[in-house]
């Protein structure tokens, strides 16, 4: 009776319906696949946040689930183990096993890692997914990890973000000069080549700032994240859209040579685990964005404005700019925005006569 438990939970885990015909091969791989696994993932956001955070358990849980126990993940909170932006450090290294955050963060050691989160007027979540899973996407941000002794994993996005929280109107692109702006990545670079002092503020110190008066303006997430900071207390414009992050993809990493001693079927747990996370998560922000947007638009002392067209013309030609200098400076991330930017051209026109002419006629 026992036996039969083990075999049965073992199939079940596996998924070997090639059991049947191969007894042989089904007792190898059933020998190899007793070892229990129990590995530590690092992440960069704060405990329980919704969205980020909260998909980072399910990810460890669904893992333990769908693997019946054989490989445990133990999370570790931002700046709980190692500091919160050197998660890719820590999975290189081997002190961890794996870890969940954004690429960009560590767009200082890669520039072109900046492709694998977002880049300004950049890609839609439904294309940097077509991108990534078909267009070549993952091939690329394989090949630029490989020097890390890491694999990355498309785990989660957020859509499209909002432009931020200001506390002063911005009527036109003279607005932007002299404002003091907590936006990282190139879309940082953007904001201060259009006259924005760019400044970088983590997560948990934005209300303070924004609320002392220290900055101007910030951007964060979207109404879901946002509001569980209390931004819509500390300003009073909440523009949009979010140009320079419309679909951020999270990474989950894995450690080379933790992937290596994993037996196939368990890799095989890893990887689809990581894409039941990508689209996971994308649905619990679209549900908690749409109720925490209500919620935004209720407070009186609250506005939700839309940048000026002006405005998002000169921003996107200001990122041209800068997304062109970087591949000159750096042949990765030349070869990189190549397929990026063949990718949309393709998808572009598609997009233009699905996603665009519906979301406008149901407008009408
Ligand atoms: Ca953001």
């Amino acid at each position: 009776m026992k036996r039969r438990q083990f075999v049965t939970g073992l199939a079940a885990a596996a998924g070997v319906t090639a059991c049947a015909q191969e007894r042989a091969d089904c007792a190898a791989e059933g020998a190899a696949s007793q070892e229990t696994f129990e590995w530590n993932l690092v992440t960069s956001w704060p405990p329980g946040l919704p969205g980020l955070g909260v998909g980072v358990e399910n990810l460890a849980k669904r893992i333990e689930t769908a693997s019946a126990g054989r490989l445990k993940i133990k999370i570790f909170s931002g700046g709980e183990l190692v500091p919160a932006l050197e998660v890719l450090d820590a999975v290189s290294r081997g002190t961890v096993q794996m870890g969940h955050d954004s690429a960009y963060y560590h767009r200082g050691k890669v520039p072109a890692a900046q492709y694998f989160t977002t880049v300004p007027f950049g890609q839609t979540v439904h294309e940097i997914n077509a991108w990534l899973y078909y267009g070549g996407g993952l091939e690329l941000w394989r090949e630029i990890y490989e020097p890390f002794n890491v694999i990355p994993f498309p785990a989660g996005n957020t859509g499209v973000q909002m432009a931020g929280w200001f506390n002063k109107e911005i009527n036109s692109v003279e607005d932007l000069k002299g404002l003091k702006m907590r936006i990282p990545g190139v879309g940082g670079e953007v904001m201060q080549r259009a006259g924005v002092t760019q400044v970088t503020v983590p997560a948990s110190e934005i209300f303070t700032a924004l609320q002392t008066g220290s900055i101007d303006a910030a951007e964060w997430v979207g109404p879901y994240n946002d509001i569980s900071l209390g931004l819509h207390k500390a300003a009073r414009y909440y523009y949009y859209p979010g140009w320079h992050e419309m679909g951020p993809m999270l990474q989950c990493t894995v450690n080379k040579d933790a992937w290596n001693s994993l037996p196939g079927d368990l890799q095989e747990v890893v990887a689809t685990v990581c894409q039941a996370i990508n689209d996971d998560m994308m649905a619990e922000y679209t549900w908690g964005n749409a109720v925490a947007l209500e919620q935004i638009k209720a407070d009186p002392n609250v506005e939700l404005r839309q940048l000026p067209d002006d405005v998002l013309r000169l921003l996107k030609q200001l990122s041209e700019e800068v997304l062109t200098e970087m591949a000159e400076a750096d042949e990765s991330a030349a070869k990189i925005k190549a397929s990026f930017d063949e990718f949309q051209r393709l998808v572009v026109p598609y997009h233009r006569i699905s996603e665009l002419a519906y979301l406008k006629a149901r407008e009408l």
